[in-house]
């Protein structure tokens, strides 16, 4: 067995695990979010096994302060405010509640 490689390849692997379980956890949420919450809570476990970073659109699904799987219109209100642009994201889990300021334009 090659080792040169082993631990990217390990990465590639956990990636797509991480991948297939919050395509599964999001489409279980709204019926069955202990379910979803599981799913969330094992690709969240092997991020940390393997040290990957979460792609931006799954980590928008965590909260930050429970860490919990967070999903709009189920277990999260996210509301757009106006000046600057934001967007405020509450966890209705915990109530932990974080803005994320839009930028007017993205830089080019
Ligand atoms: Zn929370």
């Amino acid at each position: 067995m090659a080792l040169r490689g082993a631990k990217s390849r390990l990465k590639d692997l956990a990636a797509e695990r991480v991948q297939i379980l919050m395509e599964n956890a999001l489409l279980n949420a709204k019926e069955k979010m202990d379910l979803a919450q599981r799913q969330a809570a094992i690709a969240r476990r092997i991020c940390e096994k393997v040290n990957l970073r979460l792609p931006y659109w799954l980590r928008q699904h965590f909260c930050r302060g429970c860490k919990r799987l967070i999903v709009p219109g189920i277990n999260a209100r996210v509301r757009v405010s106006g000046k600057p642009k934001a967007v405020r994201i509450t966890c209705l889990e915990c109530g932990h509640t974080y803005r994320k300021i839009l930028a007017d334009k993205p830089k080019a």
